[in-house]
């Protein structure tokens, strides 16, 4: 049976197996002909990191490698805790640790510094506009920012406090260190019992606390420091909350303007994405294929609060849609680690890509 050259060329094969048309005078062509194309590593780039204790943090770092290495996953990206402004008794807020000053945080420099794998995001409050600890932080090794709105529509404060003269100096700074931001902008208000998430999260204690703005107007003013800084690429975590049309117009809009897969790009197991979803979210991949970054927003904790079967099921469920989705190899690799590499400058010791 003649296997017709237009069948291999118009399906997203890998390169070994269009080499192995020709090589060795073609002996191998056509063995392994369906294999699709694979990550050769896997980063991601939406985590967290927090410890009540430091003692076991190094073997939590390698408990987490190595439960994903399975997966290909070879370089994680964490949010440290909290840099709030605020000296906190009870140091608990939306579930993440909060520190205080540089002090508090040297302990997670240090332990990025111990492991090449993992990258280090500092997570900044929304009260604490500090560009020296930015500075120090970039100095000490630091490959990002994150932001995060949640306290902001917890406690109804209104989107315009990024505007505010304090923050224009700490993203100026940011541009000028050439750092990406991680940002968590907007919050859907409907369950999603696909992804485990529950109805009018963060807004239900944002309304007891007087809040009236909207989704549209904390994406008006995220939208409106994209414009002024473009030299910063953002992250959209969880893609804004918004449909593939819209975010592929922002993004012809904003060229800085990035998102992550985390949380809205899932399969559960033993799904299979509609055919005509699949097309739909396939073309936009593959043409904001250098704008998108994998991440699961994941939790590194103390020992006893690591759950290995719900790390492997959010994970698996992110590579299951990415892996259903039939991606061009080229276009898998910018996804899977490429972006995440050049964007975090993560260098190539460090991202477990052996491949290449
Ligand atoms: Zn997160």
């Amino acid at each position: 049976m003649p296997i017709e050259q237009s069948r291999i060329n118009s399906w997203p094969h890998p390169p070994d197996v269009l080499e192995r048309e020709t090589a060795d005078g073609g002996f191998s062509k056509g063995w392994g002909m369906h294999f699709q194309p694979v990550a050769e590593c896997i980063i991601n780039a939406h985590g967290h990191i927090q410890f009540a204790l430091m003692d076991h943090c190094d073997k939590a770092v390698e408990d987490h490698l190595k439960i994903v290495a399975p997966m290909a996953v070879s370089h994680v990206v964490v949010c440290s805790p909290i840099a709030s402004a605020k000296t906190v008794e009870s140091s608990r807020g939306m579930g993440i640790y909060r520190v205080c000053v540089m002090e508090q945080m040297e302990p997670y420099l240090d332990l990025a510094d111990r492991h090449s794998e993992m990258s280090l995001l500092l997570f900044l409050d929304h009260d604490n506009p500090d560009p020296v600890l930015v500075r120090q932080c970039a100095k000490r090794g630091v490959r990002g920012i994150k932001l995060h709105n949640a306290p902001l529509i917890m406690g109804g404060v209104c989107p315009e406090h990024w505007l505010d003269s304090r923050w224009a100096e700490v993203f100026a700074e940011i541009e000028r260190l050439g750092l990406p931001v991680l940002w968590h902008v907007t919050q859907r208000l409907t369950d999603s019992p696909y992804t485990g998430g529950a109805r009018n999260v963060y807004w239900s204690d944002g309304w007891k606390n007087g809040a009236t703005f909207t989704n549209e107007d904390l994406l008006q003013t995220y939208l409106q420091i994209v414009e002024t800084y473009p030299g910063i690429p953002f992250i959209s975590a969880h893609q804004l909350h918004i449909g593939w049309e819209r975010l592929d117009e922002l993004m012809e809009q904003h060229q800085n303007l990035f998102i992550d897969t985390s949380i809205g790009c899932v399969v559960r197991e033993g799904d299979l994405l509609y055919e005509e979803d699949r097309d739909y979210i396939r073309s936009f991949f593959i043409s904001r294929s250098d704008r998108i970054l994998f991440g699961t927003d994941f939790f590194i904790t103390d020992d006893d609060d690591q759950d290995t079967a719900y790390l492997c099921q959010s994970v698996g469920s992110h590579i299951r849609f990415l892996r259903q989705l039939r991606l061009p190899h080229d276009v898998l690799q910018r996804v899977a680690h490429g972006n995440a590499q050049r964007l975090l400058k993560i260098p190539s010791e460090g991202d477990g890509c052996t491949n290449r």
